[in-house]
């Protein structure tokens, strides 16, 4: 599947706000935003002294892309989950940030496993994750309660892994999972919920735009 490939940086600046998308570095003072939080391009620095009403249609894309990029989901994708969201029992809003927040390459993220989930959704392509005994290298396959997430036997070895249990210890881990860092190894106990996601994600003006 497709994935975005340019600056991420860039993404932070235009949605004015730090998305967390590059691990540690997001908490330095290396972060782009931080050294230039004005908009990306020519004219980027003297957006930030203009003001101008913020339409209903620019909140709503905003909010959408967002979203997708902090899952780091194309739109194709996105809008495949808007879809089966809308299809599903409950609230499409919910439905939508519960079906993004199972994807697996989050999971591994939310474990503490990966520094970001760019870095999960590349250590799950290579094949270093096991879900329920069984190798997967789909960073977009949806967990479900009771499924169980393991580094693979073969990979524990490898510098990167021997080394994650000090790391993924600071991480604080969501209620909704658990997991075990002498096996390294992940349990999904129930669905998530909105509190497990992110607060500021608003899902209200991605339905709106989605429906215009
Ligand atoms: Fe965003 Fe992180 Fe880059 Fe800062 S370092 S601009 S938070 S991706």
């Amino acid at each position: 599947m497709a994935k975005y490939t340019g600056p991420v940086c860039k993404l932070c600046r235009r949605e004015g706000e730090k998305l967390f998308l590059k691990g540690q570095r997001c908490f330095t003072p290396k972060c782009a935003f931080e050294r230039r939080g004005y908009p990306p391009g020519e004219h980027g620095r003297q957006a930030q002294y203009r003001r101008r009403r913020v339409s209903d249609y620019q909140k709503q894309l905003r909010a959408k892309q967002k979203t997708r990029r902090i899952y780091g989901v194309t739109e194709r994708q996105f809008r495949r989950y808007y879809r089966s969201a809308v299809k599903k029992r409950g609230l499409t809003g919910i439905n939508l940030l519960q079906m993004l927040e199972c994807r697996l390459d989050n999971v591994v993220y939310r474990l503490g496993y990966a520094e970001s989930r760019a870095q999960a959704r590349l250590l799950v392509s290579h094949g270093h994750f096991n879900v329920n005994g069984r190798r997967t290298d789909v960073s977009s396959m949806l967990v479900r309660s009771g499924d169980q997430i393991e580094v693979r036997e073969g990979s524990r070895n490898r510098v990167y892994f021997k080394d994650l249990p000090a790391v993924a210890e600071a991480r604080t881990l969501p209620g909704w999972l658990e997991r075990d860092l002498k096996t390294l190894s992940g349990n999904v106990l129930q669905m998530p919920e909105r509190r497990d996601t992110d607060a500021t994600l608003n899902e209200q003006l991605i339905i709106e735009f989605y429906s215009r």
